[in-house]
């Protein structure tokens, strides 16, 4: 029988991935080895790919304790947590999950927005708590059809959900570094700008220290008081004190958030929030999507192991 391929896993990804991997691999599992990276010592020599996720990531100190590695395959799209530019510098591929989770992504921001706008979550507990019998009409929340959606960050999940945005025949603006070719949506340079022209604002671009409070209490002022923010990306984007404040104070109309800056911790002010709608980080929580996520991740290594390299890289 030919010899398994060494490979190093981070974390957990779910139970089935975990099986997949260690009955084709010899899978070492960082997470269960007592001492965590100190103990690994002699036994990273052969290791030639790293199997983590956006959540579990990969630092600069565990790619330098792996002198024959050669393929980082994350499960996630962003990879904030993973130091691509340490392992670039020494030829180091990754590869990330592009596009298997644009649609359920996009599906829950609009589902947010909806929450956020039309005030679902709250109608269902006026529901079930009998307030609709007790209490009667619920007050009336704001329209979403026809509306103006800005999009922050128009990539693979913000041109999802803009598709869907022209289903509720909205107008769509969108702000990027760099303006689209070939996109029918209004580009403006300026975030505030944007902000200003929305009625809805929707954060989707990546994370990380480069977008880090891109929405920052200017662009949520030019939002303004019927303003309603939508953030399926990371929570890092939003400056969530001025957020918070800015919801407290009415200077800020609403937000759906599936993301925040220092979860699972919530800021308390929302929980009492009627305005806010709230969901713990389940943008690509399906069943389907992440079946296709954990099968991109075991793909990319396949592909890797047998000398034809990674599917979705991430760029250099
Ligand atoms: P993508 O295709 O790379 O799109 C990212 C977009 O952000 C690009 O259009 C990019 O345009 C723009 N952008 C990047 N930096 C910017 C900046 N400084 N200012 C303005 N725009 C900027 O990525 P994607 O696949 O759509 O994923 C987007 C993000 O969604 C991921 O990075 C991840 O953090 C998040 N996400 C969240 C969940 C969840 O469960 N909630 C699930 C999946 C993904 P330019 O390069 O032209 O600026």
């Amino acid at each position: 029988m030919p010899e398994r391929a060494r490979i190093l896993q981070v974390g957990t990804l779910g139970d089935e991935t975990d099986a997949t991997l260690q009955a084709q691999y010899d899978v070492l599992r960082l997470w269960e080895t007592p001492g965590g990276l100190d103990a690994l010592a002699e036994r990273t020599a052969g290791i030639t790919a790293v199997v983590t996720s956006v959540r579990h990531g990969c630092r600069a100190d565990l790619i330098a304790r792996l002198p024959d590695l050669r393929a980082i395959c994350s499960w996630g799209v962003g990879y904030e947590t993973i130091d691509v530019a340490a392992a670039h510098a020494r030829g180091i591929a990754v590869s990330n999950t592009p596009e298997v989770l644009d649609d359920c992504v996009a599906d829950l921001a609009w589902a947010l927005l909806l929450a956020a706008a039309r005030r679902t979550s709250v109608a269902d507990r006026y529901v079930k708590t009998g307030q609709w019998r007790s209490i009667g009409a619920f007050p009336l929340s704001t329209r979403v059809s026809g509306k103006r959606m800005g999009i922050l960050g128009l990539g693979r999940i913000g041109e999802a959900i803009a598709r869907r945005g022209s289903g509720f025949g909205m107008e769509i603006g969108y702000h990027n570094r760099r303006a689209r070719a070939g996109v029918p949506y209004r580009y403006v340079e300026s975030l505030v700008e944007l902000a200003r022209w929305s009625d809805f604002l929707v954060v989707a671009c990546e994370g990380g220290p480069a977008t880090r409070h891109l929405v920052s209490a200017e662009v949520l002022d030019a939002l303004g008081p019927r303003g309603i923010v939508v953030n399926i990306a990371r929570g890092s984007v939003i400056d969530e004190a001025a957020m918070v404040r800015a919801l407290a104070e009415g200077r800020l109309g609403g937000a759906g958030l599936d993301v925040l800056e220092h979860e699972p911790a919530v800021p308390p002010e929302l929980l009492g929030m009627d305005q806010v709608a709230l969901t713990p980080h389940v943008g690509s929580a399906t069943h389907e999507t992440r079946r296709e996520m954990a099968q991109l991740v075991l793909d990319n290594l396949a592909s890797f192991l047998a000398g034809r390299g990674l599917l979705t890289l991430v760029a250099a």
